[in-house]
């Protein structure tokens, strides 16, 4: 045994108990702005904590009683109770310059359609109840309207997500059939999305059809019997087959299934909506407009509320009214359907497309974001950020992307502020600000961490200097050495 090593048991027992230590007054006011029950489990974890230390032997009895007598325990607590209040869907600072980024919750809603929100969160709202007779009704009919007058369709259906409205479209019109789709369009989306296994999900048999870059609409005929429900387009929003490739128009699709008696969709992922009043996103180049989609007679089209769109998360159908109807009254509609608050805020995104304010709406703005008017927020951030203890800063020009698999062939055109620290390497500066607060992120180069004002908000610009500052103001760890 080595000489150094001492007896642990020494150290254990000098540990206090749990009890003595929810009695120390900086323990207390912790459990005075939660309680006690919360703060006994963050006690018990502080001296688990420490028990280990001890065990692993890396704490004998003399650093411990130093460090007990230093205030560690109470330490650790109100470390633990911070950490603890950091964690879930907490508000943070996009510096990716990543327009729509899952991971960052995709489209921002525009203030105005946040507050509307808020009020029918915490208050009673007219929802499945017609004011004027008193019954019931559809808590989706005003959508229904706004989205008719937006994008042209007869009738339309909200439910959670995109993914929830392939399903509800394959589990309608196909269950226990067969969905016809392009070989080329069997696409995966963010990882857990894949066409074909949400088809056996929803109880639907795939009849691939075509090749991985030629599909021609005698390929769907040919493949049209008595098993037939849905005829599947499928965007493929982050792939892009170029050179020799050839597909099936909308208006084809549509056409062959009024002819047959087979439900039409295209599954076209990221809403792009074009309404005078509003400038086109033509950077987009050929991104199919959802009235386009319409108006080529397809039976139903699906899009997510939280891609170009500019909405809360929702996935809408728009279509003839018929098979919206259909849509409706297939039971699994109840469970896949929209809360108060997503439903007002996209009845409130869509009267600002009609009111002519598109522009207005947050990721059509950060799409529309010049390079020269990138470029002054650059320079003035980087200047902020160059003065900071440890770091530098110079800007540069770059290139943002929309994301969320929205146009993977699209860069616009940005400026950027690349940051260096003196001894951090760009991933640990990235940690520490994702880790700060403001909670912040970025974009991590080979040589430097990279700040795209692109997708800034309100405040942010002040809020992404705060958390460069905040770094130096940050204690070291606590030092492991013993
Ligand atoms: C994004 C996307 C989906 C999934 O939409 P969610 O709203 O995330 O459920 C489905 N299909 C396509 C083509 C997409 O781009």
């Amino acid at each position: 045994m080595n000489p150094k090593e001492s007896d642990p048991s020494e150290a254990f027992r000098l540990l206090p108990g749990v009890d003595e230590v929810l009695r120390l007054a900086r323990v207390l006011e912790i459990a005075a702005r939660s309680s006690s029950r919360e703060v006994t489990s963050l006690v018990r974890r502080a001296l688990e904590a420490l028990r280990s230390e001890i065990a692993e032997g890396g704490l004998d009895a003399a650093a411990l009683t130093e460090r007990l007598a230093g205030d560690e325990l109470a330490e650790r607590v109100e470390a633990l109770f911070a950490a603890d209040r950091k964690l879930g869907v907490l508000p943070a600072i996009n510096a990716t310059g990543v327009v729509l980024h899952t991971g960052l919750g995709r489209a921002p809603v525009h203030p105005e359609v946040a507050e509307r929100m808020a009020e029918v969160a915490r208050s009673y709202c007219v929802l499945e109840v017609e004011r004027a007779s008193g019954m019931r009704n559809r808590r989706d009919d005003r959508l229904s309207e706004l989205l008719s007058r937006v994008t042209g369709c007869e009738a339309a259906i909200a439910v959670n997500n995109n993914a929830a409205a392939v399903f509800l479209c394959l589990n309608t019109f196909a269950s226990g059939g067969e969905g016809i789709v392009s070989r080329g369009e069997l696409v995966e989306i963010g990882g857990s999305f894949r066409v074909p296994d949400v088809m056996t999900r929803a109880g639907v048999s795939l009849h691939e059809v075509g090749t991985t870059n030629r599909t021609r609409i005698a390929d769907y005929r040919s493949a049209i019997s008595e098993k037939s429900g849905i005829l599947l387009k499928v965007h493929t929003s982050n792939f892009r087959v170029v050179g020799f490739t050839e597909e099936v128009s909308m208006e084809e699709l549509a056409e062959l299934g009024s002819e047959m008696g087979v439900t039409s969709a295209f599954d076209l992922g990221s809403g792009l909506i074009e309404l005078e009043g509003s400038a086109p996103l033509d950077m987009l180049g050929g991104e199919t407009r959802v009235r386009e989609a319409v108006q080529s007679g397809l039976d139903v089209v699906s899009f997510s509320g939280d891609k170009l769109f500019g909405g809360p998360q929702a996935g809408l159908i728009v279509g003839r009214k018929g098979k919206i109807e259909a849509l409706r009254q297939n039971p699994i509609y109840r469970a896949l359907r929209l809360d108060k608050t997503s439903l007002r805020g996209l009845e409130v995104t869509l009267q600002m497309l009609l009111d002519g304010r598109g522009d207005e709406v947050p990721t059509r703005r950060m799409m529309h974001l010049t390079a020269d008017e990138l470029k002054s927020v650059a320079e003035e951030l980087a200047a902020g950020i160059d003065g900071l203890p440890g770091l530098s800063a110079e800007c540069s020009a770059d290139s943002s992307q929309p994301g969320s698999g929205s146009a993977p062939h699209i860069f616009l055109d940005t400026w950027v502020v690349r940051v260096r620290h003196d001894s951090l390497s760009p991933d640990a500066l990235g940690r520490r600000l994702r880790m700060g607060e403001p909670i912040l992120f970025t974009r991590i180069a080979e040589d430097a961490l990279v700040c795209d004002p692109r997708t800034l908000l309100g405040d942010d610009a002040r809020g992404l200097l705060q958390a460069f500052a905040a770094i130096q103001d940050r204690p070291s760890q606590r030092s492991k050495c013993h």
